[in-house]
């Protein structure tokens, strides 16, 4: 008999798995209110980052250096949103993006932060901890070598 067992995440680690749910209640959020709709491409990058069996190799990498160009680099959605269409116009971008597999590309089920840590009581908290879960997870992303 095969007991299931896994109360965790296996990739993010949040309890319960509860980050799938949560993720998904984040953008009904962020696309019915703007004011919290204005993390949405931290919401996104963040989630894929930890969870990169959703990902191809280079689409984790991709995603990785996408939060690296918000969070450090201070780029605008606009601005990027810009810089992926230039790419993908000129067909810069010919890897795969999502994972065919379902296999985690990265050996990592322990975050600091999920997104179980971000509360929603009000627009500025929120957008405070998706950028602190953002920030965090950055952190940690950009010590793994693939
Ligand atoms: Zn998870």
């Amino acid at each position: 008999m095969v007991v299931e067992q896994e109360m965790n995440c296996q990739e993010c680690g949040a309890p319960d798995a509860l980050c799938k749910t949560r993720f998904d209640e984040f953008l009904v959020l962020e696309f019915t209110d703007p004011s919290y709709g204005i993390v949405h491409n931290l919401t996104v990058a963040t989630y894929m980052l930890q969870h990169s069996s959703k990902l191809a190799r280079e689409g984790w990498m991709y995603e990785r250096d996408l939060l690296r160009d918000f969070i450090i680099e201070k780029k605008s959605p606009a601005t990027i949103r810009k810089q992926i269409k230039d790419n993908v116009d000129s067909g810069k971008r010919t890897f795969k993006f999502k994972s065919k597999t379902d296999a985690p590309v990265i050996n990592k089920s322990t975050w600091s932060k999920t997104i179980l840590d971000v509360r929603v009581e009000n627009a500025a908290i929120y957008c405070d901890d998706i950028n602190a879960w953002a920030r965090s997870a950055l952190e940690e992303a950009e010590q793994i070598v693939l």
